[in-house]
């Protein structure tokens, strides 16, 4: 069975006391409201990880938004996976666009990141998904398969089966355009087709696919009941303890 996450990511918000006081409030509203093995995240700058990690009770699990593809060395200003999971983190964000688009994350890169991550034991969540021009241009099938091709399906059967994806159409990420229900479920179902063809039905089944783009409390129940979505990957609406537990609680759906 595969796992149901919703996963907020905070970007560069949020200073030391605000990150202590937003995190306390979600781990007290989502303790009431996540149910069974649904899984919630907290993707954070570097500088929460370790405090909110303390604070978590198990209620809420810790991400960072980035690593570094080398174990250790010359790289000021970097951290690596090794760093981040002795805070007390267990996921990691690995080719979010703006990754991509600021920082000219490339594919091969972005491989190199997972493989280190995975080694690491952190949980990759992977991100893919098109651009405005790309949708428009209807290549958007070849580039999502290329994203998959080049960034992930390198992994051995048994690592892939450790990752998570976020479909996340870099249009809808911070617009408050949201990709319909069935325009989301259209890809989702394609990215679990082209893992069945690379690693096989059961792996296919039990990958996690989260959806991410200006979701929300009142579009996620929607998106959430699609048959390949297994959740969200949410930027805006974590930073807010209400919203975000809202959303939690869309899981349900
Ligand atoms: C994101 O940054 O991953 C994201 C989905 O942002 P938002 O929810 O604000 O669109």
């Amino acid at each position: 069975m595969r796992k149901k996450i919703v996963a907020g990511n905070w970007k560069m918000n949020m200073d030391y006391n605000e990150g202590i006081s937003l995190f306390s409030e979600i781990v007290n509203m989502v303790r009431d409201e996540k149910k069974g093995d649904q899984v919630a995240v907290i993707c954070a700058p570097f500088i929460h990880l370790n405090s909110l990690a303390q604070l978590s009770s198990g209620v809420v699990k810790i991400g960072a938004q980035n690593c570094h593809q080398n174990e250790s060395g010359a790289y000021t200003g970097e951290i690596s996976a090794k760093m981040i999971k002795s805070t007390g983190s267990d996921y990691v964000i690995i080719g979010h666009s703006e990754r991509r688009q600021y920082f000219a994350e490339t594919d091969v890169l972005l491989s190199e990141k997972t493989t280190t991550a995975l080694k690491h034991n952190l949980t990759p969540i992977f991100c893919i998904g098109e651009t405005l021009d790309e949708r428009n241009s209807g290549s958007y099938f070849q580039v999502i398969e290329r994203q998959l091709t080049d960034g992930v399906f390198n992994l051995s059967a048994e690592d892939f089966s450790k990752i998570v994806l976020a479909y996340e159409p870099v249009w809808a990420i911070g617009t408050g355009l949201t990709a319909t229900p069935e325009q989301a479920q259209d890809i989702h179902a394609f990215i679990r087709a082209k893992i069945e063809s690379k690693y096989g039905v059961n792996i296919a089944d039990d990958t996690t696919i989260l959806y991410g783009g200006s979701c929300n409390a009142k579009n996620a129940p929607e998106l959430f009941a699609q048959h390949d979505i297994d959740g969200g990957l949410i930027g805006g609406a974590s930073l807010k303890s209400r919203d975000f537990t809202d959303i939690v609680k869309a899981l349900n759906s």
